[in-house]
């Protein structure tokens, strides 16, 4: 098992730097892991800020903490749904040791201003690119901009391992204190949780499809619930806690999968991007709006983000015909459920992206998605969504979030 861990990962590991060429890369359990991770390593004092923005998953304040630092939340920019550069100077009363620059749904971010503005404080970067997989911009591909970049094998984010998380450190001094750190406390994957995955792995490949992906997700959960499935937050970790297991590594056929993804990452890719470019020419037509940001439009999203005044009654009518419609992110620390205090976040706090999880629909771009089926989800958004309205008021944002948290609605 462990020759066999040594030479899938390391396997994995080498062609990801080929990839991205340059950094040293680390296969680890989640993407929130790699954070963690990362974090451990630019060894911070105890309680320094960690700066991101209010649009994320609670995976990620929750890595941030139990690295022993503090989150501190930064609006978005309506229109990318990135961090906006502009609002980084109210945050700096007290010391920041790291702003996490997350890409959200593929979008990239302001990188290069925040990246100057980091540099000249002294402050270091970190690119979330779970929503991306090497999108090039700026002349550099995405993950290559910091001190670290980390992805989710997730099943439903760019690059799947079924579960797993990729860490790319881009800085030698950095990347060795990680690597002391992981080879002396993370736990390597037992072959029966390496057994497990493969066979999720092998279930969520002949099973899954956007018709029943919203039924099986239940299922998926209720068996994490009773240990019987690895899921992606265990529930010692939904409480808060740090898990004893929290630091794994990548089991071998996590790592096997992820080079055949790798292999075949262009195709993905461009799939992607034709799906990107067709939700793009069609939205306008059926009355919704689409991306304000002209780039997207050549770009291989994750998830198509659209606004829409009856998100939840639309999300219900989706799951009951098998539409495959997202609906993150449905608070700014996804998902529902959360108890953002227990985060740092207070309501008010990031009204764009208050705004934003009412609103916000996502359409998926994945490899299951034909043309017919992302025809068939234009026909549905044409019959059953209702556009927003232009003006945006912050007081009916914060009534909407409070009824949506009034409502308690669960799912994590
Ligand atoms: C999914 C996700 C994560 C966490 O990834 P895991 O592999 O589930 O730990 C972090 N950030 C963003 C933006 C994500 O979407």
């Amino acid at each position: 098992m462990h020759k066999e861990l040594n030479v899938s990962n390391e396997n994995l590991s080498r062609e990801i730097e080929n990839y991205f060429g340059q950094g040293d890369c680390f296969l680890l359990s989640r993407g929130r892991v790699c954070l963690y991770a990362g974090l451990s390593g630019l060894a911070l004092p105890r309680g320094t800020q960690v700066v991101m923005a209010g649009y994320t998953c609670m995976a990620v304040p929750a890595a941030v903490q139990h690295a022993g630092l503090r989150p501190v939340y930064v609006d978005i920019d309506p229109c990318t749904y990135n961090l906006n550069p502009a609002l980084l100077a109210d945050v700096t009363n007290q010391p920041i040791g790291a702003v996490i620059v997350q890409h959200t749904y593929g979008i990239p971010a302001a990188i290069t201003v925040i990246s100057e503005w980091c540099a000249s404080r002294e402050i270091s970067l970190i690119e979330d690119c779970c929503h991306l997989f090497g999108t090039r911009f700026e002349g550099r591909p995405a993950g290559t901009f910091g001190a670290f970049s980390f992805m989710s094998g997730q099943w439903n984010k760019a690059f799947s391992t079924g579960l797993g998380g990729i860490l790319l450190v881009n800085e030698p001094l950095l990347a060795s204190r990680i690597r002391s750190n992981i080879e002396r406390e993370a736990i390597r994957p037992s072959a029966l949780r390496n057994a497990f995955l493969s066979a999720q792995m092998l279930a969520f490949d002949l099973l899954v499809g956007p018709v029943t992906s919203g039924l099986l997700a239940e299922v998926y959960r209720l068996l994490n619930r009773f240990g019987l499935a690895v899921g992606s937050s265990s529930q010692q970790e939904l409480n808060g806690c740090i898990p004893e297991d929290y630091l794994g590594e990548m089991a071998p056929a996590q790592a096997r999968r992820g080079s055949r993804e790798l292999a075949r990452i262009e195709q993905n890719l461009s799939h992607r991007e034709r799906l990107t470019a067709f939700y793009e020419r069609e939205l306008p037509g059926i009355g919704l709006a689409p991306l304000a940001n002209e780039l997207s439009r050549k770009l291989p999203l994750l998830r198509y983000p659209v606004r829409v005044s009856n998100k939840r009654e639309l999300l219900k009518k989706a799951r009951s015909r098998g539409v495959e419609i997202g609906s993150w992110f449905e608070t700014p620390l996804h998902p529902f459920g959360t108890r953002l205090e227990d985060y740092g976040y207070q309501l008010g706090m990031c009204p764009e992206a208050e705004l934003a999880s009412v609103q916000v629909i996502n359409l998926p771009t994945h490899l299951k998605i034909d043309a017919a089926t992302a025809e068939k989800t234009v026909r549905f958004l044409h019959k059953h969504a209702r556009p927003v309205a232009h003006c945006k008021t912050e007081g009916s944002c914060q009534s909407g979030m409070r009824s949506l948290s009034a409502a308690g609605e669960s799912s994590i």
